[in-house]
């Protein structure tokens, strides 16, 4: 009902942000004039019995099954639950890599498919499926401008002496190993939100944003543009995440592989999903679960929450070095929005940069104007809400707007 772009005066124009792994998709309606989310959903374990369309309006939850429904079978279903009273304009995807090829969101062409197949090698999990994704959309929504947004893009103004790894030369110039970032959509999203709450053009701030999620990284950036970042070429270097263990000493591999016999796929597997707050914990890569038994007096949950605030805290001080001011630190994501006991420990590593928390705003997540959890006086600390699915769609309607 929602493919087509005739004009209705009393229709509400938005646009569908998709997100494409190798097994589901993830889809946000978002309503343009008011920037509102209009409806969410998810299907899941495409092309097997058990797929399942499961999606949420306001606080509504509905699900329909739809056994070996393929990928463009799901976009199909997904258009029958999209309110009929909208108007749908444009699809924006997230797209996880797009290399250096790729500076900015771009309209979705065959060029722009050629471009993201030649960069798959980087992310191997990711860009096939986003690609099927985009493939299929195009045939389930024929008439729509298709647009490509991606994780990395905003990372692209980085300079060489932060992206470069001091590795032989050509594994850069022939292979492309370099760091790229990523959560870039969100950390965009955030430093605007952050520019407006400190009531000062983005141009002229300074800022480090944690985006703290099951994948976490951090970001300098300066006059908003990324300036650093902790992430590389995959989103496993960095900050301690979920299952991922971030910075290693590279000889880890080695050093595993030599004294338990495995292969490096299966120490690449123990880094990316045996490692990080379930790896340290030995129970959970969930922040609430973790939060919970070290209250309850869990050791080993305690250790791993202390491990992830002090790298947390080391790669904050570490971006200052791209910065030529510090106006704010901001912390985003699931974990950056929620959790007061991981702020606090982060921040208390980072006295030396004048940081003094406020822990009654800490508890209640910052202060209603600003997201404010610092004391005034303080380096300011803010708590902002991410919001990626908007900046998609912002993004989007941008680039057909061109
Ligand atoms: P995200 O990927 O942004 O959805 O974030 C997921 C992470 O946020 C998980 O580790 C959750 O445990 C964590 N999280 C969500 N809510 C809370 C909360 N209230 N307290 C602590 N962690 C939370």
């Amino acid at each position: 009902m929602n493919d087509s772009v005739e004009k209705q005066s009393n229709q509400s124009k938005a646009v569908l942000v998709i997100n494409c792994g190798s097994s589901s998709v993830k889809f946000a309606l978002i309503d343009l004039m008011r920037e509102e989310l209009l409806i969410t959903g998810l299907a899941e374990c495409v092309n097997s019995l058990d797929t399942l369309l499961t999606w949420k309006v306001g606080k509504d939850k509905f699900t329909k099954a739809l056994p070996e429904a393929t990928l463009v079978d799901c976009l199909g279903e997904v258009i029958k639950v999209l309110p009929s009273d909208v108007e749908v304009i444009a699809v924006g995807h997230r797209v996880v890599h797009g290399g250096e090829a790729f500076t900015s969101s771009v309209k979705i062409d065959a060029d722009v498919l050629e471009g993201l197949e030649r960069c798959s090698n980087l992310a191997p999990l990711h860009n096939p499926a986003h690609i099927a994704g985009m493939r299929a959309s195009q045939k389930v929504f024929p008439k729509l401008p298709q647009v490509a947004v991606f994780d990395t893009a905003f990372h692209q103004t980085i300079p060489p002496h932060a992206y470069l790894y001091a590795v032989p030369y050509s594994w850069y110039t022939e292979q492309g190993v370099r760091r790229y970032g990523f959560h870039g959509t969100s950390h965009r999203y955030v430093a605007g939100e952050t520019a407006r709450r400190l009531g000062k053009p983005l141009g002229e701030t300074s800022l480090i944003i944690a985006h703290l999620g099951n994948g976490c990284s951090a970001c300098a950036i300066e006059a908003g543009q990324s300036a650093d970042t902790t992430m590389g070429i995959t989103p496993l270097e960095g900050l301690v995440m979920g299952t991922r263990s971030g910075d290693v000493d590279p000889s880890i591999h080695a050093f595993i592989s030599k004294s338990l016999g495995w292969s490096l796929d299966r120490v690449m597997t123990a880094l990316n999903t045996e490692s990080g707050l379930l790896g340290i914990s030995g129970q959970s890569n969930d922040m609430r679960t973790l939060v919970s038994a070290m209250e309850a007096g869990d050791d080993r949950a305690k250790l791993a929450i202390e491990v992830f605030a002090y790298r947390l805290a080391k790669a904050i001080m570490g971006l200052t070095a791209a910065l030529s001011k510090l106006d704010a630190i901001v912390f985003t994501g699931g974990i950056g929005e929620n959790s007061h006991q991981v702020r606090a420990r982060a921040l208390e590593h980072l006295r030396v940069l004048g940081v003094q928390v406020d822990h009654e705003l800490n508890a209640q997540n910052g202060d209603a104007e600003q997201g404010r959890i610092s004391k005034e006086g303080s380096l300011l600390c803010l708590v902002v809400e991410t919001n990626e699915e908007l900046m998609i769609a912002r993004e989007t309607l941008a680039i057909i707007a061109l």
